[in-house]
């Protein structure tokens, strides 16, 4: 399909404006399709030819103020309009497709109770797989929607959903809105509602969950009343949209989408296992972040895609924020410095890197492969600098002043830096052009004097090109008991001296420690020495966290020793807190067993780490979230299969909550080291039909050490269209494992040959997720690099899977470094 290009984009703007979408759906046509019958009503700005975008299965007829047009001239999901009149009433109807890559209408069913669930996820450039539309984001229309579907379904989209006749639906008119925000939520959905100053409030999941959301309602309710309240402190400016219904939908491929009055998140986040304190608390700065983007997004929103990166920043900031500064979770921005602060660190370090605004995105499909850790990670740290720089009040007025210019339309970062100017007398431009239109990470080097009465900090410019960023920061001296002295510091220029009054030769110095600005900070050698002994004392988690980033980095950077890293952890882990643990020691990719683990090469390190986790778990009070968290890091760690039988028997933990997902880990566990097979995931499966349970089978079987199902496990990977987005996540996350390095060398060069030919059967988002997930990064081997940049030489990659690849092999490289620099035993 051919990607809308920012010319022919700027075009059709100047060519028509939208005024309304009357869209009518039925979703009683059966399982595969849907009708999709779209009225559009547009006014003709100049007399040139333009076109619409529709991808149906099949379109049966098309209007234009009342002659027919052949539907024939639908081409590549475009139909061809000659130069519009002053008024136009263009009506489509057409058979849509379901899909089951969770963008378009996604319909999934639950395999425990054979309900149907469908949710509309149009975000760039799905629109078109649900109705005919001008799709981009300038476009803005009011949308009126009427839906024919099952009589037991209930319905819930942007504008308040009635239900007129038994099975037929009309929602309210819209406010404008762009066609990525266009939603649709229909199906035997369970509903809980409530109201806060004067808004409707709905929370809603599939009926299989329904327990588990009831027991969270009043903390959901509670995160969505404060964070309204906030928001309309901040803004000074009343939530706009009506309703709010905030979805939990299946086969979910993002967190969460901000659609205007009816938000969509993933149904994880109803937890039907037991959750851990900081899994609460990324879901109440989730709710937080969508309700950001209502003002940021919803009501101004980006004139082009390269400007997204800026919603996602700014809701990624106010997210964390309005979460620590309002709700009971009040210890999340520590989360930011461990879990979300290490993916965009990472990102801007590879050659994919790119400044966070202005990277002139030529189409959408582009723009959303450049919409990654740096747009949401570093964005965000980006606006906290800036904020720390312009302070509180001068970086709200110009939020304010921009949301209010801009309202119901679009606007560019430009406006912004303009709103900014207008209320503050610092060089907004100047920093702006520093640290939005560079890439790369500066490091911040702390250096102390020899007679110990000063601190020097260096800032070493992380860029390719010569700028001067300014770091606004704190900079905190430990003594030798940890007891702390801040102080405030702009470093404008290559470095700053400062005496600071708590200098102490048996104590630290720790720059950043209030991780508001986005560096690398290295310590001076006689801190670094003595870190694993005072990091635990030290009483500010997210100074910790910061201090844990400094170790971290270095040993990406190959400059500290895999040794020392795991002597810390040996050292500090125990004594600090449940996120820190969390975080080093589990964690998909971001964990010490995860992607950190390919640092560790020797063959006790794997050992050193379980042991860590078992006196983290001995120390832990029954029933509490550190025994849940350890208890999780050991059974990702340990070989005591004794242990892991045991705990699926009489024998788990005290006081620990024994529920599914529990005992689908260790069999997970257990199948990875070949000890279980087949039957116990059959038996499991029994005990747990619902569709959670039928994806930790589906992973438990890719994890099994037998050939043959390897074998089979891959050519699904690779070859078969049917699976949902959820399934293939599922495999391909139980697939490579590192006690099975050998047994899957083969599918080392397969990936390189295979991967890329996933494209022809999958759509955009599933294919970059898979290139990702799949990667063979346990294969930490020179010859890997020699496969990928073959691979790389190919002319025909998809660019989702180009970037998966790129990605993927500079962190290989960066372990390699790391593994010559201190070879291990
Ligand atoms: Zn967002």
């Amino acid at each position: 399909m051919r990607s809308l290009t920012v010319t022919e984009a700027a075009e059709r703007a100047a060519t028509i404006a939208v005024t309304s979408y009357d869209v009518e759906l039925d979703l009683t046509r059966g399982p595969e399709l849907f009708g999709s019958r779209t009225t559009i009503a547009f006014r003709g700005l100049a007399p040139r030819p333009t076109f619409l975008d529709v991808q149906a299965a099949e379109v049966r007829s098309i209007s234009l103020n009342g002659a027919p047009i052949d539907v024939e001239l639908v081409d590549d999901g475009r139909l061809p309009l000659e130069a519009p009149a002053e008024e136009n009433t263009l009506v489509v109807d057409a058979l849509m497709a379901y899909s089951h890559d969770g963008e378009g209408l996604h319909r999934a069913v639950d395999p425990e109770d054979k309900q149907a669930y469908v949710y509309a996820m149009t975000f760039l450039p799905a629109a078109p797989r649900v109705f005919a539309c001008f799709d981009q984001p300038d476009l803005k229309a009011i949308y009126r929607v009427s839906v024919i579907a099952p009589t037991d379904w209930m319905v819930l989209g942007n504008g308040s959903a009635r239900q007129v006749e038994p099975g037929r639906w009309t929602l309210a008119e819209t406010k404008p809105l762009a066609t990525y925000f266009a939603t649709l939520v229909a199906g035997p959905y369970h509903s809980v509602t409530g109201e806060h100053d004067g808004i409707v409030l709905g929370l809603h999941c599939r009926q299989a969950l329904a327990p588990h959301l009831d027991k969270d309602v009043e903390e959901l309710f509670t995160v969505t009343a404060q964070c309204f309240d906030e928001y309309h402190r901040l803004f000074g400016i009343r939530y706009p949209f009506g309703e709010y219904h905030q979805v939990f939908v299946p086969e979910y491929n993002a967190g969460a989408m901000e659609n205007p009055g009816c938000v969509t998140f993933a149904d994880d986040f109803v937890f039907k296992a037991q959750a851990t304190d900081s899994l609460r608390a990324t879901r109440a700065m989730v709710v937080a972040h969508e309700m950001a983007h209502q003002w940021f997004g919803d009501l101004v929103t980006m004139t082009w895609w390269d400007d997204l990166w800026l919603n996602e920043s700014f809701a990624e900031y106010m997210g964390y924020r309005t979460t620590n500064r309002c709700t009971r979770f009040d210890d999340v921005l520590t989360e930011f410095a461990f879990r979300r602060k290490p993916s965009g660190m990472a990102a801007d370090q590879r050659s994919s890197s790119h400044p966070i605004a202005g990277n002139g995105a030529q189409d959408a499909q582009q723009a959303l492969t450049e919409f990654d850790g740096i747009s949401y990670a570093k964005g965000a740290a980006a606006l906290r600098q800036l904020n720390t720089y312009l302070g509180e009040e001068s970086f709200i007025a110009g939020v304010v002043d921009h949301l209010r210019r801009h309202s119901y339309g679009n606007a560019r970062l430009a406006d912004l830096i303009d709103s900014w100017d207008r209320v503050s007398d610092k060089d907004v431009r100047a920093w702006a052009a520093a640290w939005l239109r560079t890439k790369g990470i500066d490091t911040l080097r702390a250096e102390v004097s020899e007679d110990g009465s000063t601190v020097v900090v260096r800032r070493e410019n992380g860029s390719p090109e010569p700028v001067s960023r300014p770091h606004a920061f704190t900079v905190t001296a430990y003594d030798g008991d940890a007891r702390a002295t801040s102080t405030r510091v702009l470093l404008e220029s290559d470095s700053v001296t400062l005496e600071l009054p708590g200098l102490d030769p048996e104590g630290l110095v720790l720059p950043d420690s209030g991780d508001d600005t986005w560096a690398k900070i290295v310590l001076d050698e006689g801190s670094q020495r003595r870190l694993p002994r005072l990091l635990p004392l030290i009483e500010d988690p997210v100074a910790r966290a910061v201090a844990w980033g400094s170790l971290r980095e270095g040993l990406l950077d190959a400059v500290v020793d895999p040794e020392s890293y795991l002597a810390a952890v040996e050292a500090a882990l125990p004594l600090d807190g449940d996120l820190a643990v969390e975080s080093l020691l589990g964690g998909r990719f971001s964990g010490l067993v995860g992607a950190l683990g390919t640092y560790l090469a020797a063959s006790d390190d794997a050992g050193r780490v379980e042991t860590v986790a078992r006196r983290i778990l001995e120390s832990a009070a029954p029933g509490s979230n550190r025994q849940l968290v350890a208890t999780r890091a050991l059974i990702r760690t340990t070989v005591d299969t004794e242990l892991l039988r045991d705990w699926l028997g009489d024998g788990s933990p005290a006081g620990l909550v024994t529920d599914e997902d529990y005992r689908w880990r260790i069999h997970e566990r257990l199948c990875g080291l070949g000890v279980h097979g087949p039957d116990d995931i059959a038996r499991e499966q029994d005990r747990d039909p619902s569709s959670e349970g039928a994806l930790h089978a589906r992973r438990c079987t890719a994890a099994l050490p037998d050939p043959e199902t390897k074998a089979e496990v891959w050519h699904a990977l690779t070859t078969d269209a049917t699976l949902t987005n959820a399934e293939l996540y599922a495999s391909a996350l139980g697939f490579f494992r590192l006690e099975q390095v050998p047994l899957t060398a083969s599918y080392v060069p397969r990936y390189f040959d295979e991967i890329p030919g996933t494209a022809t059967i999958r759509t955009g988002w599933l294919v970059e997720q898979l290139a990702y997930l799949l990667f063979p990064r346990l294969a930490v081997d020179e010859s890997t690099l020699q496969l990928s940049s073959t691979c790389l030489a190919r002319d025909d990659l998809e660019p989702g899977v180009r970037r998966a690849v790129v990605d993927n092999t500079d962190d290989l490289r960066r372990v390699l470094r790391s593994r010559a620099a201190f070879p291990r035993g």
